[in-house]
């Protein structure tokens, strides 16, 4: 075993790489074990503004402006031809006014070779195995390398960025159900051939398919597109065909993405992602902390995934900080709360999203400007701004506006 460090970082993804570069940067030593070498592939390619914010603070921004990835300045919701448009420079609250829409197995590499050239050591192809926690917090974990060597890693404390791996709530049996219905997903990258012939053509969008089934379009920087169905899996089950077939047929059920895609030559073969929501009991126990997807990842439809993995990495590492140094530390208000706020403003967003209430909103005649700000600002992730009745009151605001539009559309003469 070698000599004990501060903190090991489980997972080299975005959230690794932020609770990475925030412990480093105040002189403490970090060690991130990653089990994939990278680039990897990962899903998630469309970020939120709020993101920028984290990735500046912790020094991170500057690598991955030379990235040249897709500029994102709002979100689109579609609908037949009704089109809801939130741009991000016209929101309520103070914030970033554009982010991008990247290929994340460039964006994640990006970031972790940052961490490395500022002198974080980064073991890839190494997997956590195990971990024994002591009373003082320090902890031993086990770390398979891939020539099937193991190797003890000692440290005060561990931060699990492990994503969907998910190591410590597995380990000690944290893990609980999601609220939220299982979903599932077939995606791909396809070569967007037309994609000049349409109207701002690099925009994302978000195309409402059939009653609880949506379409992702996020057009990245290099003419591909990343193209994902999501829906009950009933919905898929329906559908004749292997994976192919199925992504294909779906295409070909909708006007817009058949004509844009109809004969998109495709970059890989469909995948699938299903159930993939999920939580944990606590956000953080003795001798370490969770960030990231392994707290709580909620559903794709408004890309909230990279925000929380940033934003729960930041601010869990600077709790990290403040007990390395010594000082007392309220891990239940001043992290498990704070994040749970956020995420349950979104969980209230993605239920109505599928209860057919925010395409209600979305597409209802007239809508009141500052309404619409607000809620264009819990798009762009600035969801701790209690000045926003769509945060403070999330799910009040949002039935109370439903009735408001039902209202005005029954009395419309
Ligand atoms: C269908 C779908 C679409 C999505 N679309 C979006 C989107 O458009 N925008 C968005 O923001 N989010 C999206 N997400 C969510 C997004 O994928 C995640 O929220 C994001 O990747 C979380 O980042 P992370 O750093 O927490 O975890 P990850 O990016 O998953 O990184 C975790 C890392 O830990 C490593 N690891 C796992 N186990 C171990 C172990 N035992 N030892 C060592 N290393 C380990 C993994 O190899 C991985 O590299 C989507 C999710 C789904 C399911």
């Amino acid at each position: 075993m070698g000599e004990k460090i501060d903190v090991l970082v489980i997972g080299a993804g975005p959230a690794g790489s932020i609770a990475a570069a925030m412990i480093h940067k105040h002189g403490y030593s970090v060690r991130v074990v990653e089990r994939e070498k990278f680039p990897r592939f990962v899903i998630g390619e469309s970020l939120l503004p709020r993101c920028m914010e984290v990735l500046e603070e912790v020094g991170l921004l500057e690598v991955i402006k030379t990235q040249n990835f897709q500029k994102k300045f709002g979100a689109k919701f579609m609908k037949g031809d009704k089109v809801s448009d939130f741009q991000f420079s016209d929101q309520f609250s103070k914030g970033w006014t554009w982010t991008w829409q990247v290929q994340r197995a460039e964006f994640d590499l990006a970031l972790i070779s940052e961490v490395q050239r500022i002198g974080v050591h980064v073991d890839f192809e190494t997997t956590i195995t195990d971990i024994e926690f002591f009373d003082d917090e320090s902890s031993i974990s086990t770390a398979q390398v891939k020539d099937g060597s193991v190797e003890k890693i000692s440290a005060r404390f561990v931060v699990d960025a492990s994503g969907y791996g998910r190591v410590i709530p597995r380990l000690l049996k944290l893990e609980k159900a999601s609220h939220l219905d299982p979903r599932k997903s077939i995606f791909a990258h396809v070569k967007d051939v037309h994609r000049d012939l349409y109207e701002e053509p690099s925009r994302i969008i978000a195309v409402l398919y059939a009653p609880g089934v949506w379409t992702w379009i996020i057009p990245l920087s290099d003419g591909i597109t990343s193209l994902g169905f999501v829906g009950s899996f009933d919905f898929f089950d329906k559908i004749e065909g292997d994976q192919t077939q199925k992504f294909k047929a779906c295409i070909a059920g909708n006007a817009y993405l058949k004509n844009r895609f109809g004969d998109a030559p495709l970059v890989f073969e469909p995948r699938k992602l299903e159930a993939w929501s999920a939580t944990t009991d606590k956000f953080y126990g003795n001798g370490f902390v969770l960030t990231g997807n392994v707290t709580e990842f909620l559903d794709p439809i408004f890309s909230s995934g990279v925000m929380f993995a940033t934003v729960s990495s930041h601010l869990a590492s600077k709790l990290v900080v403040q007990k390395l140094r010594g000082e007392p530390v309220d891990w239940d208000n001043d992290y498990t709360n704070f994040i749970r706020h956020g995420v349950d403003t979104f969980r209230t967003f993605v239920m109505a999203w599928y209860d057919g209430t925010l395409e209600k909103i979305f597409f209802s005649k007239n809508p009141d400007l500052m309404v619409k700000k607000q809620i264009c600002s819990v798009l762009a992730g600035y969801v701790w701004d209690q000045d926003n009745p769509f945060v403070r009151a999330h799910e009040k605001a949002l039935r109370g506006l439903a009735r408001l539009i039902d209202f005005q559309e029954n009395n419309r003469g």
